[in-house]
């Protein structure tokens, strides 16, 4: 292992006291990033002004900065852009993935999918006419639910809910033998593990930067685009960044070069300084030392509360390269359960009906962290510290 994580754990505030499981929902901050934010707020568009677009080269930084995050994902140069939220991108992706197969009208998901991706999808089928469906099996079963009706296969290579991860280059060899092609959703594996997109001849990509890219909250998504389609997908949302001239103020849509024609509006210039900053830490860390000490950590997680919770019930794959980064229990009063840890210093999150949720993040979550989480959660369970009113009022934001 060449990565040094005392090093790229100190590069991050981490408050004093906390046990952060909670890296695949929102990321923590890096040092750098508050540093980088007050440099692009002061001396960019405090004394550049208009002039911050070409002199600190804001117009260029979705493109920049998806180049750095496609060396995480196996993606080349120029085929991936920055821009919107990750809802946004799924639906671009969708709709340029139904254009492309055009004599098709369904797309293929699972019930494990996260609901915003589903949610556009339907939207999206609304809008493109009565015959557009969106079909959604059993994760288990998508394999076998690949036919020649499907004109695209639209998944999350890993479950939000239990950390059980498709296997990308199988399924989408699959659906291209049918003649669908494939939009995958990275939410939670960029940053997570390592993913090859050319080697699973993937044909439209997206996810997030604030879980395991560590931008903060709302940072902007991004979207890939296989160089084979670049040029002749047509994107549904055709802005004017997205347009081969936006300076000429065509009055008719021309897509740019590439992927660069994803582009739709003005750029999230402070959340990409944020995004830019957090993206330094990938120089120090390889993604398969992120990866082995992942299933390391994670490994050690379930040993540990197995051993100490018997009422607590495994969601996850228990064999580790099976699941992204995260390991998930199942009990019917999880919500309580993660309240009364937070308040004791582990912050993991919930997820309905009933799962405990604990994200382990190798840049800064350390076997320490493990252990202390496994200690208290055992405290936790073991003295029903959990059955107390307070923890059961739910809040906006679980
Ligand atoms: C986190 C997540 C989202 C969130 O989408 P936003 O538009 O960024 O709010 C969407 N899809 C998946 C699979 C996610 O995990």
């Amino acid at each position: 292992m060449t990565t040094d994580f005392t090093a790229t754990r100190a590069m991050f505030h981490l408050p004093e006291g906390v046990v952060y499981l909670d890296g695949n929902s929102l990321g923590p901050m890096p040092k750098a990033a508050a540093a980088r934010v007050e440099h692009t707020v002061t001396a960019e568009w405090g004394d550049m002004l208009i002039r911050g677009w070409n002199l600190a080269g804001w117009m260029a930084q979705p493109s920049r900065i998806g180049d750095r995050i496609g060396r995480l994902i196996g993606a080349p140069a120029g085929t991936v852009v920055m821009g919107d939220t990750l809802s946004i991108k799924v639906y671009q992706a969708l709709a340029s993935a139904f254009e492309i197969n055009g004599s098709r009208r369904v797309v293929l998901s699972d019930t494990g999918n996260f609901p915003s991706d589903l949610y556009m999808a339907e939207g999206l089928c609304r809008t493109l006419g009565p015959e557009y469906r969106l079909v959604t099996v059993a994760p288990e079963a998508v394999a076998d639910a690949i036919d020649d009706s499907v004109a695209v296969l639209m998944l999350t290579e890993v479950d939000y809910r239990t950390g059980r991860k498709h296997d990308m280059a199988a399924l989408t060899a699959k659906a291209h033998a049918a003649g669908a092609l494939t939009v995958w959703d990275l939410a939670h594996s960029a940053g997570a593990l390592p993913v090859d997109l050319t080697a699973a001849n993937a044909d439209f990509a997206v996810g997030c930067t604030y879980k395991y890219l560590n931008s903060g909250p709302g940072g902007p998504a991004f979207i890939y685009v296989a160089p084979h389609h670049a040029e002749t997908a047509r994107p549904a949302l055709s802005g004017w960044l997205g347009h081969e001239a936006p300076f000429a103020f065509d009055l008719s849509y021309r897509a740019g070069r590439g992927v660069e024609r994803m582009r739709v509006g003005t750029p999230p210039v402070l959340q990409l300084a944020a995004l830019e900053a957090a993206m330094d830490v990938w120089d120090m860390a390889d993604i398969h030392d992120v990866r082995a000490r992942s299933i390391e950590l994670t490994d050690a997680f379930i040993t540990g509360v197995e051993a100490s919770c018997p009422t607590l019930t495994l969601a996850s794959p228990r064999d580790g390269t099976l699941r992204g980064s995260q390991v998930s229990f199942r009990h019917a009063e999880g919500y309580a359960i993660m309240q009364a840890l937070i308040a004791l210093g582990v912050i993991g999150d919930f997820r309905a009906p009933d799962i405990l949720r604990f994200g382990f993040t190798p840049l800064y979550t350390t076997m320490d962290d493990v252990t202390r989480a496994t200690t208290i959660l055992a405290e936790v369970m073991a003295g029903n510290l959990w059955d107390r009113p307070e923890y059961k009022a739910k809040a906006l934001v679980t």
